[in-house]
């Protein structure tokens, strides 16, 4: 959505509100299954003291896939918002600031940046995921599986045990 800021751009105090759905084809993520209602964002542009600022809220309820179990649960994400905007274009601003042209901006673009930049490398159902078992493939945050770990090094320690010759004095 293009939002036009030429009342407010010459008037510092000014502000000019927003509020935009996003197309969810522009928030795609590969831990994202879907979205269960689209998201949203609303806020304003303010001019303060002639340098202007997009603030706002984001919401979005998605579906995502875990990356450490594969399962598919449901997040609610709620992103502040709070972007300067570069008035100015003919100064080069570095490429993080989105910079208004024909005075304006597109506001979805700016929200759906901010949403993108925000998602993590790894997306987890749960701080403390602990995984599928990389031998049966249970998910241990169901409980334990039962398998033996390779890892285990009190497993190894008993392996030593169990391959000992006999102890001729028994
Ligand atoms: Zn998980
Ligand atoms: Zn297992």
């Amino acid at each position: 959505m293009w939002l036009d800021l030429r009342k407010i751009i010459e008037s510092p105090g000014a502000s000019q509100t927003f509020a935009v759905t996003l197309d969810p084809e522009h928030l795609r993520d590969p831990a994202i299954q879907g979205f269960k209602v689209p998201p949203e964002a609303r806020g304003e542009v303010v001019n303060t003291a002639g340098l202007l600022s997009l603030r706002g809220t984001l919401t979005a309820e998605m579906t995502c896939v875990c990356d450490r179990c594969g399962t598919v649960f449901d997040r609610e994400k709620v992103l502040s918002l709070d972007v300067p905007l570069a008035a100015d274009v003919s100064d080069e601003q570095s490429p993080e600031v989105f910079a208004v042209e024909g005075g304006g901006i597109d506001v979805s673009e700016v929200a759906e940046t901010c949403f993108i930049l925000d998602m993590e490398q790894k997306v987890l159902c749960r701080d403390e995921c602990k995984g599928l078992c990389p031998m049966c493939g249970k998910n241990l945050n169901e409980g334990p599986c039962g398998c033996t770990r390779p890892g285990d090094p009190r497993l190894a320690a008993l392996r030593r045990l169990l391959e000992m010759p006999d102890d001729p004095t028994d």
